[in-house]
């Protein structure tokens, strides 16, 4: 029943695909397939549903955020993340300038690009890019994540934007180490290939309150993954974040890549690949999907009828059927 309605949510999903547009203002994305397209699903009790293109890298991008918010809370602490980045939607497009300049100067929050710059300007005194990659790797649950050095070059040689937005930071007191540096890990994070399973994989480590469902290990602190899955649900779609948390209600992260993580607390781990994007960014395709799981599995964080009875409901689905 599960796989049916991913195999319906792919269907779905398709249909959106001549929405969108694969990005092309880093060079090295315009080079994807659009209409590729997949879903995973990996719940806490141990079962793993996909359909599609679930295996194909792509890179990370602003998913990244994402890691590198959980590391600088781990790392330097919430006093110091939240020192001069805020934790308000920016309304804004994820690579603005705009507000940094009229109004504090500080990055609204760390999912759009003011505000992850900022937070790798925290991280890179602290941690090299290897230590990074190998955090991500951990919590993806996924050793196979490298470098994709196509895209970071291409993004390197088109970066002006970004590197506008460093040095402004700089020029308010925001950064103050090598700006340079943090442009580079900044991208280099970005550049981090992951398929749909391995955010699925971060995902479930998020809805399980950061502890490895198949290990029992602690891999994050709680008070880590609250902070992060609020701000993925109130920020992680940028100008969209609003909309999709009415119509999807479930903590998201999308990248340029054309990935989305996802996070159905206490339940499960969802990653999408799907490349095509709309006006703001996010997956065209990826979004419908979840909007259809959502609705059809009770998905949202709101949901009308009480979580407990469309939990149990989830369970009994789930211990019908086999395990893909
Ligand atoms: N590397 C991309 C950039 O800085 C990430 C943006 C995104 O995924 N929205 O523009």
């Amino acid at each position: 029943m599960v796989k049916n309605v991913l195999d319906q949510a792919l269907i779905e999903g398709a249909a959106m695909i001549p929405y969108g547009e694969v990005a092309t203002y880093i060079p090295e994305l315009g080079k994807a397939d659009k209409n590729q397209l997949g879903i995973c699903i990996f719940t806490r009790n141990g079962k793993q549903f996909s359909a599609g293109d679930t295996k194909v890298r792509f890179s990370m991008q602003s998913i990244s955020k994402v890691v590198a918010l959980m590391v600088a809370l781990e790392t330097c602490g919430f006093e110091t993340v939240f020192k001069h980045v805020g934790m308000e939607p920016s309304g804004d497009a994820f690579n603005s300038l705009v507000k940094l300049e009229i109004s504090s100067g500080y990055p609204y929050n760390p999912m759009i690009n003011s505000g992850a710059i900022a937070i790798c300007s925290y991280i890179e005194p602290e941690l090299t890019f290897n230590e990074m990659l190998r955090r991500t790797r951990k919590v993806c649950s996924d050793p196979d994540i490298v470098l994709d050095r196509d895209v970071y070059h291409s993004e390197m040689a088109h970066t002006s934007r970004n590197r506008a937005i460093a040095y402004l930071l700089e020029s308010k007191g925001v950064i103050t180490g090598n700006v340079e540096r943090v442009l580079e890990l900044y991208v280099k994070l970005c550049s981090l290939s992951v398929t749909a399973e391995s955010l699925a994989s971060l995902g479930l480590l998020l809805a399980n309150g950061g502890v490895q469902p198949e290990t029992g290990e602690a891999v994050l602190r709680p008070d880590t993954v609250r902070v992060v899955k609020t701000i993925m649900t109130t920020c992680g779609m940028y100008d969209g974040s609003g909309e999709f948390a009415v119509r999807v209600g479930i903590p998201t992260k999308s990248g340029v890549g054309g990935g989305l993580l996802s996070v159905v607390d206490q339940r499960m781990g969802i990653g999408i690949f799907g490349p095509a994007l709309d006006k703001k960014g996010n997956s065209v395709a990826g979004i419908r999907m979840l909007e259809y799981l959502s609705s059809q599995l009770g998905l949202h964080l709101f949901n009308d009828e009480s979580k407990d009875v469309i939990y149990r409901r989830l369970e009994t689905q789930l211990s019908e059927e086999e395990s893909l």
